[in-house]
């Protein structure tokens, strides 16, 4: 510390370190760190314009993007019990959900909608992994199962996009059973011949890659997504063997039969769009 610093009141000090460029300006590449200014960033799509890495991007702004004129209504989820294991690791699982309110403006990792898309009535639910890295507790299962029954109502097609940790470790085994829990609900649409297409985006992984993500009727992935059950560094840890390269993304997926297209964001509408049509030409 110099002599100056000593002699600067602590108000004025704060103020002299105040940063001068606004904190969300730049956003940095998840895959290539380039670093791309945020405006440009959200005008792409939130795909990066020197790698093409598609990345996190909000249910909001998809929505803008993937409904007709921009215009969906969203669904009001269920309040639950909250924290009924009464967590607490470095910080309180209560105080994990109100910065995580904060920062999404969602009250759950999962965001439920119903719109048009191509002109075609769909209910969509998706995932912001920015709300606890997108974990799934009893909360985003009670979503999830909504906008199933919803879409059962309605009688019109139900997708999911997909981005996740898994399962939400705050919960414990409240968590895990929003996997059986969904997968439930989604057999109540096949019996009733509902279409159910899921979305892998980046990352898909853990309990909701080994639940619900994995049954869509159509399987769709954005280029490059991590899509698998367990970390591969876990993975090569274990069984001491080396991963083939592009292991977990959903190119690899796609190789063996896991993922039946692989859709650019850009091309994600009028895929749906024509993947929509099929099922309802009217
Ligand atoms: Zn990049």
């Amino acid at each position: 510390m110099s002599w100056l610093t000593d002699f600067i009141p602590p108000r004025i000090r704060n103020l002299m370190s105040k940063r001068e460029v606004p904190e969300h300006l730049w956003v940095k590449c998840m895959s290539c760190e380039t670093m791309i200014l945020t405006s440009d960033f959200e005008k792409s799509l939130c795909v990066c314009l020197q790698c093409h890495h598609h990345g996190l991007w909000s249910p909001k702004l998809r929505y803008a993007a993937l409904f007709d004129e921009g215009e969906y209504v969203t669904i009001d989820s269920v309040r639950l019990r909250e924290d009924p294991l009464q967590f607490r690791d470095q910080k309180r699982y209560t105080d994990r959900l109100k910065d995580a309110r904060f920062k999404t403006e969602q009250s759950e990792a999962v965001l439920l909608a119903y719109g048009n898309i191509v002109n075609h009535l769909a209910v969509v639910a998706c995932f912001n992994f920015n709300f606890i890295g997108g974990s799934m507790g009893m909360g985003v299962g009670e979503i999830l199962i909504q906008g199933a029954y919803c879409a059962l109502h309605h009688k019109k097609p139900y997708i999911i996009f997909s981005s996740s940790g898994g399962a939400r470790m705050q919960e414990g085994i409240l968590s895990l059973i929003q996997m059986p829990r969904t997968v439930l609900a989604l057999t109540q649409l096949r019996e009733n011949a509902i279409p159910f297409i899921s979305v892998l985006t980046h990352p898909t992984t853990g309990g909701v890659a080994a639940s619900f993500a994995s049954l869509g009727d159509i399987t769709l992935a954005e280029p490059k997504a991590v899509i698998g059950f367990t970390g591969a560094r876990v993975i090569q840890e274990t069984t001491r063997q080396p991963l083939p390269s592009g292991f977990q993304t959903s190119e690899f997926q796609k190789d063996r039969g896991f993922i039946d297209h692989i859709v650019h964001r850009t091309k994600m509408r009028d895929t749906l769009g024509k993947i929509l049509d099929l099922f309802d030409p009217s």
